[in-house]
């Protein structure tokens, strides 16, 4: 039997009803049967104790008779039946019965109560029928002469002389009951107290069990209820292993859900972290997660979009559209959309398991503006490619057209048109060259031939290499290099090509006379190469996208001068290469500044 805690809780009305009605059913149920048994067994052993009572009180009544019997036997061998009747008449007080005799022809000899003459044929009562015919013979029955309900018993008698007698004794029932209703009292008395005893028992088990039951129903109720620290205080026996089951359910229910919500926590940190956005949603569409990626690339509010349907949160129809045909063909769709806040999204949609017939959705938004925006500037550069190379070559063609229509054979315009047609072969070579080396340079992330690099030495020959073509313009190319300059790591080709770029620049966009200054000197461990001039300058508007490729202030002035728009980014693609960057300075009308700044190695 378990043991309970006394009222290990405060009990609600509820259930006390509860438990004062399981209480009345149980203990109804266990109190029926032992009571039911105690009266059936009371009931069988007071009809046993009454037969086995009556028949020894019949037993000794016929013993009784037939002692009385040989008292007057011979009186009526003498034929006295006076004398008979007096003794009759005598023993009937001493043993309590009224006494009769019988002869065989049914007529009464004596009667210790009554005048035999008075008294009619006794040969048919039901005890003188079968004590004649057994030798003993019983009935009960209403004496009309005592007025009461008697009992007779009779034994029939032989005597030589007198022939067949019936002994008869009578007594009034009353007499007889009386002595078994006592055996029926206390047995009555007995089944009472067993019944008390059972009741008294069952009494204490109903409560117990119901306690228990109610305790096991609360906590279970708890703990359904998501109350999972809900514990039982039940301790040894099947409602103890019960408990302890329950409690350990609970607890194992508590550790399931704690790891659930871990795990749980844990995916919407991983979602939360991911660059792409991400949704799902039930099979009606009602959204059951997003993260803050999805609402920034799709442009909701991040905050209680959980249980709002997809069409309520998310704006763009195609999406939307396609959603419903992936539900519908249980098939995956891309849709591409944008610009949404000035950015390019493409959002794959998955049909999730099966719920219901109807698919759940999966649905992954990824930042597609730098594939679009490269797309866009593979585009731009096939288009700039194109039309740089079909100036020159529409030009030579021309002058190739007019020299084969006789032109060669004149001797001022033919060398006159050949070395136009050279100047524009030379800027078809600069091109192609540009853009093999923009190329190269674009598809390496870093510097191929790296080496420690001396960048004085390396800036004086480049200087003295463009030194002619300055000469050639009369400007002034000065050197202003410190004795010593940290070194640099990386590739001597490449950064001599981006000085020589710049002070090419610097020599075009100079006029005549102007002045060109290279320097380099060291600041917070990095190196800065500046190249100067007191040049044409670069208007404000044009100075964000000097960089670019193809960019060209002045497209004629540049081809003019054998300019590919190329120089500036292969420039900027050097510096970046080697870890470091490039910026312009430039007042238009009074010159530029172009800084590369690299890391000292
Ligand atoms: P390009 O082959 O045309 O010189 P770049 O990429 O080297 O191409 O330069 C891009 C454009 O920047 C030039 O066309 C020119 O308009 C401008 N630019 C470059 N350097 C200078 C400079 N030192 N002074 C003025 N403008 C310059």
């Amino acid at each position: 039997m378990p043991s309970l805690d006394p009222e290990p809780r405060t009990m609600d009305p509820v259930a006390v009803v509860f438990r004062t009605r399981l209480f009345w059913r149980l203990f109804a149920s266990y109190v029926a049967i032992p009571a039911l048994v105690a009266c059936a067994l009371g009931f069988l052993a007071a009809n046993r104790l009454r037969a086995v009572r009556y028949e020894a009180l019949q037993r000794s009544l016929y013993e009784e008779s037939r002692l009385i019997y040989s008292l007057i036997a011979e009186d009526l061998k003498a034929k006295r039946p006076e004398h008979a009747r007096q003794k009759l008449a005598a023993l009937c007080s001493c043993v309590g019965c009224r006494l009769t005799l019988i002869d065989d022809e049914g007529h009464v000899i004596a009667d210790s109560e009554a005048d035999p003459s008075t008294m009619e044929n006794h040969r048919l009562r039901p005890e003188i029928v079968q004590a004649a015919a057994e030798g003993e013979g019983s009935s009960i029955r209403f004496s009309h002469t005592l007025q009461e309900q008697m009992l007779y018993l009779a034994h029939r008698a032989e005597e030589p002389d007198a022939g067949i007698v019936y002994m008869r004794l009578a007594i009034p029932l009353a007499q007889v009951t009386t002595g078994l209703r006592i055996f029926d009292a206390s047995i009555a008395a007995g089944v009472v107290a067993a019944v008390l005893l059972a009741a008294l028992a069952s009494a204490w088990l109903a409560w117990r069990q119901a306690a228990t039951v109610l305790e096991l129903g609360r906590t279970a109720q708890a703990v359904a209820a998501g109350d999972l620290n809900a514990r039982t205080f039940l301790h040894g026996g099947e409602a103890g292993v019960l408990g302890v089951a329950l409690n350990t359910l609970a607890q194992s229910l508590a550790e399931s859900k704690a790891q659930a919500a871990r795990a749980r926590d844990e995916l919407l940190g991983i979602l939360e972290s991911m660059s792409e956005g991400v949704i799902v949603t039930d099979h009606e569409r009602r959204i059951v997660l997003a993260n803050a990626t999805a609402a920034t690339m799709l442009d909701f509010s991040s905050s209680q979009v959980s249980g709002k349907m997809l069409w309520e949160v998310i704006r763009e129809t195609q999406v939307l559209q396609e959603a419903e045909s992936a539900a519908n063909s249980a098939t995956r769709k891309l849709v591409r959309c944008g610009p949404i806040r000035g950015r390019f999204v493409g959002v794959t949609i998955s049909p999730l398991s099966r719920q219901q017939g109807a698919l759940g959705l999966l649905l992954v938004a990824h930042d597609t503006t730098e594939a679009v925006q490269f797309q866009e500037l593979r585009k731009e550069f096939v288009a700039n490619v194109s039309h740089e190379l079909r100036t020159p070559l529409t030009l030579i063609k021309g002058f190739v057209e007019t020299l084969h229509d006789g032109a060669l054979h004149d001797p001022q315009k033919g060398p006159e048109y050949l070395t136009i047609i050279e100047k524009h072969v030379a800027q078809l070579t600069n091109l192609v060259n540009d853009l093999l080396e923009l190329s190269r340079l674009e598809s390496r992330p870093s510097v191929p031939h790296r080496a420690r690099i001396s960048l004085v030495d390396l800036i004086r020959k480049v200087a003295d290499l463009m030194q002619p073509a300055a000469q050639k313009k009369r400007q002034a190319l000065s050197i202003m290099l410190p004795p010593v300059l940290p070194v640099v790591s990386g590739d001597a080709d490449y950064l001599e090509r981006a000085v020589s770029n710049l002070l090419d620049n610097a020599i075009k966009y100079t006029p005549e006379n102007g002045s060109i200054r290279v320097s380099a000197e060291a600041v917070n461990s990095k190196i800065v190469i500046e190249v100067a001039d007191n040049g044409i300058g670069i208007p404000p508007a044009d100075l964000p996208r000097i960089f670019e490729r193809f960019y060209r202030v002045d497209k004629s002035r540049s081809r003019e001068m054998g300019g590919t728009g190329l120089g500036l980014a292969i420039v900027k693609h050097i510096a970046q290469v080697h870890g470091g960057s490039v910026e312009v300075e430039s007042q238009q009308g009074k010159g530029s500044v172009f800084r590369v700044v690299l890391p000292v190695a």
